[in-house]
């Protein structure tokens, strides 16, 4: 917590004391200029400037407590790679796309994907606790959902007519970002869905903004008929401190299934030593690696791809290291096939 700990005229006063502030506030707070990022960091003014020209269309969005996760003035760092803009955003590839896993064609109306059977995926809000750079949806057109809880009342009734559902996904966007009051009451409509058995949030809150683990929040997972399942995104162990660690207790304690999923990132995870320290460092936490996901090939973020090759060599790595339950399936996203394709 090195930056926490020493003030300076960057880091906002009531951050000091980060046990005073709601997560709402610490969205608030959040770092959005990239020349603030790079003094905080202790790094030259050339970054900063390469950074202000790469972010546009894409801003930076990063919250305190992960940038304090970060290792001063060190450009290599996984988590910093994870949210600075570079130049490279900026470079034109041929083969990679504004919608790399066809969203598009997934789409049944605004807000609601169905790609696989039995599950649909809520696309509940476009704001995130953080920007990835890698981001697989930075082109979503997120102007497009419905604006209010009432607006979701037609998603509802295709869920609802729908028996061949299972399970609903709240997606984003990350859906924790919306707040506590209106989750209860989406979380409500689908438990009074009878053929629904389960609920799953994939987010990045745990992670990013620990202090999103509210009481109510561990109120509305909990007190629902559904079976819930929470998928956390950390690609890095060094994400996981002991903020972090608190929270997902609290989420595992309230009886919540835990994974993880993380993207398999040029720079930031791609060797074994990292991959092995993030599962084991996971499994510590009662956290189950779910999948590892081939990079999707966005454009402005070609720079993260890892060749699949390479990914094989590392889930072969930590098959020779680690029991089964703790090493994730490595997986694909691929258009109008019936699941994702198991790589490894
Ligand atoms: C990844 C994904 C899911 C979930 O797939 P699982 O294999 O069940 O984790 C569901 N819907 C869409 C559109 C997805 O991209
Ligand atoms: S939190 Fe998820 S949806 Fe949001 S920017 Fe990151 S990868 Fe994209």
């Amino acid at each position: 917590m090195a930056i926490v700990a020493s003030p300076s005229r960057d880091v906002p006063t009531d951050l000091h004391n980060p046990h005073s502030l709601t997560w709402q506030r610490v969205m608030k707070l959040a770092v959005r200029d990239p020349r603030r990022l790079c003094r905080l960091l202790d790094l030259p003014t050339s970054v900063a400037d390469a950074a202000v020209r790469a972010c546009q269309g894409f801003p930076l969005f990063v919250p305190h407590g992960f940038v304090a996760r970060m290792q001063p003035r060190n450009l290599a760092d996984p988590l910093l790679r994870q949210v600075l803009p570079l130049a490279e955003e900026q470079i034109p590839t041929d083969d990679h796309q504004l919608d790399p896993v066809e969203d598009g064609l997934a789409t049944l109306q605004p807000g609601l994907l169905q790609k696989y059977r039995a599950r649909v995926l809520l696309v509940t809000t476009g704001a995130c606790a953080v920007h990835c750079r890698y981001c697989f949806r930075r082109h979503y057109p997120y102007s497009n959902l419905p604006k209010s809880l009432a607006a979701w009342q037609t998603a509802l009734d295709r869920i609802r007519a729908d028996k061949s559902l299972s399970e609903v996904i709240l997606s984003g966007g990350d859906p924790l970002t919306v707040g506590d009051e209106q989750l209860a009451n989406l979380v409500q409509q689908l438990s009074n869905i009878p053929h629904l058995r389960r609920l799953r949030v994939h987010t990045r809150l745990p992670v990013m903004i620990p202090e999103r683990i509210t009481q109510e929040l561990l109120s509305w997972i909990t007190h629902t008929r559904l079976t819930a399942v929470v998928v956390i995104h950390a690609n890095h162990g060094a994400e996981l401190d002991e903020t972090v660690a608190y929270a997902v207790a609290k989420l595992v304690e309230a009886g919540v299934t835990v994974l993880n999923q993380a993207v398999l990132l040029r720079g930031v995870n791609d060797d074994l030593e990292t991959q092995l320290t993030l599962c084991e460092r996971l499994v510590d936490l009662r956290v189950l690696p779910y999948y590892l996901h081939q990079f999707d090939r966005v454009a402005g973020a070609a720079h993260f791809e890892v060749p699949v090759k390479r990914g094989l060599q590392i889930i072969t790595g930590l098959r020779s290291r680690l029991p089964g339950y703790a090493i994730p399936r490595y997986v694909q996203e691929a258009p109008a096939q019936p699941n994702k394709i198991v790589l490894a």
